[in-house]
């Protein structure tokens, strides 16, 4: 470790902090495009005054049309690494209790506010780490370049956009996620379940429900409408599902039941309680006419049992050692007397192929009697844990924190989710969950002391 490097960055710690503080309390939440502001004014805003900190520490700095700017340690070098980070933030959102979003306060060593720690606190330790290296004469072989975008949040257009002109480094590393290092995003495999039937108006029946927003979200809400029903004479039913699911079940309209459940992401099924589910639970427990949609709705929980989020009931449960479990989750539900449907989403390791996962699940689901439709699997993103670049940032990693520096395997995507070489490093210490997208985010300042180190270190190990 440079020990000349590592007192410069706590010599500034304040300075990084107040930095900080002030790209933070700009509202950068995507608005609507508005001639060269591709992503409405607050962004522009906060791409701008992450542009003029680069140029202030004397860093050649290039915008991309607004989409992304980007500093260079020294253009003379060969680009060789580079950093890339993001200035827009997530929507405020609600229940903020130690500050406004956009009003940053240091309270109990931390900086709360929206984009602390998502992503402009960890951009702006990357470009510190630059700076100390440039004030303290380091001199480096490679370059490095800070790459500052101004969508990651809505679907990452901005880099796509700077990728059209510029090629992928040799090594990229994002500070937009988590130490130690994310090396593995599991591939994707979505399918559909479906049926028709003949209307059959037999009585009780279920003559609608609905659940979920979009296929990635494990539902939190789901409503049913009955016909013929008496909801007093089936209290006992409706609170065993309610207490075996651990959701709220209440009666919203005369013919109405809605079921409350917990939300979750689909890459991390097992946090959410599945309103979609447990209404189906309910389906199967209450005293409706046995029709053929019914017995078909039935069948739903043996294909996706409640609390089961491994794959397990379609066939396709599987684990290996990089990439760890398969994850399964039901997540979109429409049913209506002649017609019911079914989404799920499946984040799939590396050993996941067409042949011993979607073909097994559709042999599945179709002797069951339905209907099966995928537009097949996404491979996973991999960046081998044994390649120099990833061991080089992990003992990086280890140096400065003393801690194990390990690779990590996640479900959902990352922003080098298209780049070849490309992992998430950083910059929040593990264990730790700072709230990103969340009330009341944060991140604290010892931490951002120490992933300003880690990268000095990195880009030391890199490219000196
Ligand atoms: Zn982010």
């Amino acid at each position: 470790m440079n020990s000349k490097v590592n007192e410069w960055i706590e010599a500034h710690q304040d300075e990084l902090v107040n930095d900080i503080m002030d790209l933070c309390s700009i509202d950068s939440v995507k608005g609507e495009a508005l001639e060269g502001k591709p992503f409405g004014e607050g962004p522009y805003n906060s791409l701008h005054a992450a542009m003029e900190l680069t140029k202030k520490y004397g860093f050649e700095t290039k915008n991309y049309d607004n989409y992304v700017a980007a500093a260079d340690f020294d253009t003379s070098l060969p680009r060789s690494l580079d950093m890339l980070a993001h200035t827009d933030v997530v929507p405020a959102g609600e229940g903020w209790t130690v500050t406004e979003p956009f009003k940053p306060v240091i309270k109990d060593g931390r900086i709360y506010g929206r984009g602390t720690s998502d992503d402009k606190g960890p951009l702006l330790c990357a470009l510190y780490a630059m700076r100390a290296l440039k004030e303290t004469g380091v001199e480096l072989k490679k370059g490095v370049r800070l790459i500052m975008g101004a969508d990651e949040e809505c679907g990452s257009s901005d880099i796509e956009k700077y990728y059209e002109v510029e090629d992928e480094a040799e090594m990229t590393f994002s500070p937009d996620a988590e130490f130690p290092l994310i090396n593995i995003e599991k591939g994707h495999f979505n399918g559909t379940l479906f049926k028709d039937f003949k209307e059959d108006s037999n009585l009780p029946r279920v003559t609608y429900m609905k659940a979920g927003v979009a296929a990635n979200a494990v539902p939190q809400k789901a409503v049913l409408r009955f016909e013929g029903l008496d909801f007093d004479k089936c209290a006992d039913a409706i609170s065993e599902v309610s207490s075996k699911c651990e959701v709220e079940i209440t009666k919203t309209a005369d013919d109405e039941l809605t079921v409350v459940g917990t939300g979750a992401h689909a890459s991390t099924p097992e946090l959410g309680k599945n309103a979609g589910l447990a209404a189906i639970e309910l389906i199967k427990a209450l005293p409706l006419y046995k029709s053929e949609q019914v017995e078909m709705i039935s069948k739903v929980t043996s294909l996706f049992p409640y609390g089961v989020t491994d794959g397990s009931g379609i066939g396709i449960k599987m684990c290996d050692e990089e990439s760890h479990d398969l994850t399964n989750t039901l997540d979109l539900f429409e049913i209506t007397p002649t017609h019911i449907e079914f989404t799920f989403d499946s984040r799939t390791p590396i050993m996941a192929t067409k042949e011993n996962c979607s073909d097994v699940a559709e042999k599945t689901i179709r002797e069951s009697g339905f209907d099966f439709a995928t537009d097949g699997m996404i491979p996973p993103h991999v960046v081998p844990g044994d390649s120099e670049f990833v061991q080089t940032l992990l003992k990086s990693y280890e140096n400065v924190t003393g801690l194990k520096g390990e690779c990590l395997a996640i479900g959902g995507g990352t922003y080098v989710h298209e780049l070849k070489n490309g992992v998430a490093f950083g910059a929040v210490l593990p264990d730790i969950d700072t709230r990103m997208h969340g009330a009341d985010e944060f991140f604290d300042i010892d931490n951002i002391i120490i992933a300003t180190k880690v990268y000095a270190e990195a880009i030391i190990n890199l490219c000196a």
